[in-house]
């Protein structure tokens, strides 16, 4: 299958956040040409076929591509086109940190055509985001969502962590009610999770933060889902909230199990059998392309095990769900019963967000359960 959705890695960031254990290469200035160039050259690399590609959504993630600055992204995504089309109404989606979303840069996105803004809001709490270690306060995400609107981007997520530790004092309620006073057309929201290599998990072995407890965490999640449901978002993702029509169309292509192509550092792609993922160092990537050769670092061929399961897990992490076999229908009545999931006249069972809080116990299960038949 020829892939219609392309990821591009930006790796750069202006600091390392408390809880971050993501691929980035910190950086005061952004080298904009080695990495466009860098980019480039991959996609040449990666053009698996005398067929033009042609996208369904490119998504530009990281790491921080709005470090990229205006012209920047510009660059890059003038660099993508020489490589690849875009087809009519592609999404296209920049993350961004708040105080990099100028009205200048805004437009100049907008121009090139972005479409799509995702936006790393995780809380309006100045507090809460001075311990993030994040380079924004909350009064830069609203001249953020005030830039991306007058640019005319009409599509734009607010990204919110829950389950902070007790001591920061945060009200999730709060934030959660700041954040629909921007009326974003969808929602993202992560649980924090204590990562060992982090700044945040050598403080967390030090005894000086205690993680949030499962009480919590559950109670967070299924408020978010009331208080977004009430202001009109559908819950179509563990993970994601959307206005009607204003789901991410790039991540529901991962979670159908498209093809994809990723670019960068660390960049995962799939080709309908074959799963591959890029080096991870900015550094040993850029080293790579530089001598031309393919920056992988690794494959792997799903097996009928792998791709059962992922059927499985990708399909119960959304709202779309998993059509059961009728012999399987008494094995899930107690999830039934517990109010972990419904099912509808087509045997399609769903989880429910009470469900999603025990996704990976869950898809485990049926998994398990389809193996031995
Ligand atoms: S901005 Fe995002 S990628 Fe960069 S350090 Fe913070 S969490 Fe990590």
């Amino acid at each position: 299958m020829l892939p219609r959705h392309l990821y591009v890695h930006v790796p750069f960031c202006g600091r390392r956040c408390v809880y971050c254990d993501f691929s980035i290469a910190v950086r005061r200035e952004v080298p904009v040409d080695e990495f466009a160039a860098a980019v480039g050259s991959e996609l040449a690399i990666r053009q698996l076929s005398a067929a033009p590609i042609e996208l369904d959504t490119l998504y530009l993630g990281g790491g921080t591509p709005s470090r990229l600055g205006g012209d920047g992204v510009a660059q890059l995504i003038d660099m993508i086109r020489d490589a690849v089309a875009l087809a009519p109404g592609a999404e296209v989606t920049i993350e961004a940190n708040p105080d990099d979303v100028t009205p200048a840069a805004a437009a100049r996105w907008r121009a090139a055509g972005v479409n799509r803004l995702s936006l790393g809001a995780q809380s309006f709490d100045d507090a809460v985001l001075i311990w993030m270690h994040r380079t924004h306060d909350a009064e830069a995400i609203r001249c953020a969502v005030d830039a991306a609107r007058q640019a005319g981007i009409d599509n734009l997520s607010l990204d919110l962590i829950f389950a902070l530790p007790q001591q920061l004092g945060r009200s999730w309620e709060a934030d959660l009610s700041r954040a629909l006073e921007l009326s974003p057309e969808h929602v993202s929201l992560y649980g924090l999770t204590i990562e060992p290599q982090t700044p945040l998990g050598r403080a967390h072995r030090r005894g000086q933060v205690v993680d949030a407890p499962d009480e919590r965490y559950e109670r967070e999640f299924l408020e978010a889902h009331d208080m977004l449901g009430a202001a009109g978002f559908e819950h179509y993702e563990v993970s994601n909230y959307g206005l009607a029509s204003r789901h991410s169309r790039h991540n529901a292509a991962y979670w159908s199990g498209a093809a994809y192509l990723g670019v960068g550092p660390s960049a995962h792609g799939f080709d309908g059998d074959i799963r591959r993922w890029n080096r991870t160092a900015y550094a040993d990537w850029l080293r790579a392309l530089s001598a031309r050769s393919d920056p992988i670092q690794g494959d792997e061929t799903l097996t009928a095990d792998n791709r059962s399961a992922e059927v499985v897990y990708l399909g119960l992490r959304t709202s779309r769900g998993v059509v059961l076999e009728e012999s399987e229908l008494a094995h899930v009545a107690p999830w039934i019963d517990a109010g972990w999931a419904v099912i509808d006249g087509s045997r399609r069972l769903v989880l429910t967000p009470r469900g999603w809080l025990r996704l990976d116990a869950l898809s485990a299960d049926l998994t398990a359960f389809r193996s031995r038949y």
